[in-house]
């Protein structure tokens, strides 16, 4: 038994692992599946709404050329999936595998086309498991229909990217979605045994400590089955860059964003998912803040201020939502 079970045995969720204060991502998969699962990342090749005009023109500010993707992009959905599988097996022994299409907006092109690559995708017997990312406004229950095939064989996740449930921020990052969209989308993706993942940004431009915390009461209430939290930081060749040289604005600072996510995460309940808590920023593309670049850095930070605390995940959850 740890130090951190023997200290708070009965406050802390049993099914935390025993060196976090948050229901980690891979602690869920080893309870689901019964051992460690690793995720394949896919580039399928679709494009964005919000990219090519159909929804706005450019992108989100933040958004880099890969789609907010690793820009591995090279071969067929096939042959991905089998070398990063043969990857993750010759390295780490895996014995189970999560397919994840991340970049651009994988719910983007006509359903039988979707029907296709996700098929393409499927096509090796330890895949248990598959993540599609889109956008809320690029899902539909003809598509929704369509994936409901596969969750008698595999465990599906939507994950939608939600990043603020401002509409004046949404607007101002050119996303171009609403929390209206994101609140559908969650509604109608309920009618399936799916689960359901957003993603939040803090620190986007002009929001407040109030601003994000609002996000996170709205989320929690939601009850989704996981998050992904990361801070803003920019990258070279965004407009993201262009915009904080012409017109500035607060980035947080390291300290700032780890309170944000003890916040956070005192107000989501125990049961959901903590998928990531920080970005995945590469030196060479990442302008500002260079804290961001310290991923393991910041995990430890949060977990040194939750244990400072003595606090962890959903422990004002109740206090939130009633
Ligand atoms: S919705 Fe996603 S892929 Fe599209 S521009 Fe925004 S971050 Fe990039």
């Amino acid at each position: 038994m740890s130090i951190l079970k023997d200290s708070l045995p009965a406050l802390v969720p049993q099914h935390f692992s025993d060196k976090k204060r948050y229901y980690d991502f891979s602690t869920y998969l080893k309870r689901r599946f019964g051992c460690k699962v690793y995720k394949v990342v896919i580039d399928a090749g679709f494009t964005c709404p919000n990219r090519d005009g159909f929804v706005a023109k450019g992108g989100c500010i933040y958004c880099n050329a890969n789609g907010s993707g690793s820009g591995k992009r090279k071969t067929s959905v096939r042959e991905q999936v089998l070398q990063g599988i043969d990857f993750v097996k010759k390295r780490y022994k895996a014995k189970k595998i999560m397919v994840y299409f991340q970049a651009f907006t994988n719910t983007y092109a006509p359903v039988d086309e979707l029907e296709k690559i996700y098929k393409e995708a499927l096509c090796h017997p330890d895949i248990v498991s598959i993540a599609i990312g889109t956008r809320p406004d690029c899902i539909d229950r003809t598509k929704l229909e369509m994936i409901n095939q596969f969750v008698s064989d595999y465990e599906v996740w939507m994950e939608y990217g939600l990043e603020s449930s401002h509409d004046r921020t949404l607007t101002l990052i050119n996303r171009m979605d609403t929390l209206a969209q994101f609140e559908k989308a969650v509604k109608l993706t309920r009618d399936y045994d799916m689960k359901i993942c957003t993603h939040l940004i803090m620190g986007l431009p002009y929001e407040t400590y109030a601003d994000m915390m609002l996000t996170v009461d709205r989320v929690a209430r939601l009850d989704l089955n996981g998050i992904k939290i990361h801070n803003l930081y920019i990258e070279n060749n965004t407009s993201l860059k262009k915009f904080y040289d012409d017109y500035g604005f607060e980035l947080l600072s390291k300290e700032a964003y780890v309170n944000i996510v003890c916040d956070s995460l005192e107000k989501l309940s125990d049961q959901m998912v903590i998928e990531r808590l920080n970005g995945d920023p590469v030196k060479q593309h990442t302008y500002l803040p260079d804290w961001s670049l310290d991923k393991q850095g910041i995990l430890m930070d949060i977990d040194k201020e939750l244990e400072r605390r003595n606090t962890f995940q959903g422990q004002k959850y109740k206090a939130t939502n009633t």
